[in-house]
């Protein structure tokens, strides 16, 4: 599904990609790991194709099509979802109309007609639900005011909304007390444990892995996949640290 060849890329002329290379299969689960610092948000905004990260080097093929060479939007309608370590904050736009967009413009560059106002509002009180998130959120602006957990999980609603192809999640699990831990790993289960899609779980901590089993563990450091393993490669590495195991 995913096919990333010597990438190499940076900001503002620094190097912060250096190499890396990396394949995920349609079914598959993997966890990126690494210390602070390493690239791993780098390598989610280089996927959802934000603007400033320049690639270099290297190539990326995403269901056998150019991703370097695609809009964001274009990512986005072709099913790459990226859920943000900080999600942004929209003062003045609704969740409703926020979700309602996103997932409206994506069914039309599939050529699927768009949802109405209740129709959508169906789905998405559906979602927040096994979500266990408030419904009134969905009525506020887009998460504005929203505590850390209560934006991973409206990320989550929305993720469910839309229910790509293949997801990069950044730092889900940050600022998640052990229920919202337990909410979110359930919904990435749900959502995206099937046969033809993909996660790139980009993660700090063993934790969220508990609820969420990789099918492979990588080591992000300095810029490259340093080490690739099982799910045992995570219990070594909160057992051992980076710098004895990925060094
Ligand atoms: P990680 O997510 O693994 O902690 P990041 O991808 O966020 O790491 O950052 C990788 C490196 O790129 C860090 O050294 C960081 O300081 C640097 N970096 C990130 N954003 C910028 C930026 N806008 N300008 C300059 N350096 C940046
Ligand atoms: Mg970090
Ligand atoms: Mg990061």
């Amino acid at each position: 599904m995913l096919k990333i060849e010597n990438l190499h890329a940076e900001i503002d002329g620094k190097p912060i990609l250096k190499g890396l290379s990396l394949t995920v299969n349609a079914g598959e689960i993997h966890a990126i790991m690494g210390p602070n610092g390493a690239g791993k948000s780098t390598l989610g905004y280089v996927l959802g194709g934000r603007p400033g990260y320049e690639v270099t080097e290297g190539s990326i093929t995403f269901d056998g099509q150019d991703l370097l060479e695609m809009e964001p939007h274009e990512r986005a309608a072709a099913g790459v979802f990226l859920g943000f370590q900080y999600p942004v904050e929209i003062p003045g736009v609704s969740n409703v109309q926020f979700l309602r967009e996103s997932l409206n413009a994506q069914r039309g560059a599939r050529d699927e007609k768009p949802l109405s106002g209740a129709e959508f509002l169906k789905l998405a009180r559906a979602e927040a639900t096994r979500l266990e998130m408030d419904a009134e959120m969905l009525k506020r602006p887009v998460n504005v005011g929203f505590s850390g957990g209560e934006k991973k999980r409206n990320e989550m609603v929305q993720m469910g909304i839309i229910s790509p192809k293949f997801a990069i999640l950044d730092e889900t699990d940050s600022g998640l007390d052990i229920d919202a831990l337990r909410i979110v790993g359930d919904g990435i289960n749900r959502i995206m444990r099937q046969p033809d899609k993909s996660v790139l779980l980009i993660t700090h901590y063993q934790r969220l892995l508990d609820y969420v089993k990789p099918d492979v563990v990588h080591v992000l450091a300095d810029g490259r996949i340093t080490r690739t393993g099982g799910p045992e490669l995570a219990q070594q590495l909160e057992r051992e640290g980076y710098a004895e195991v990925a060094a």
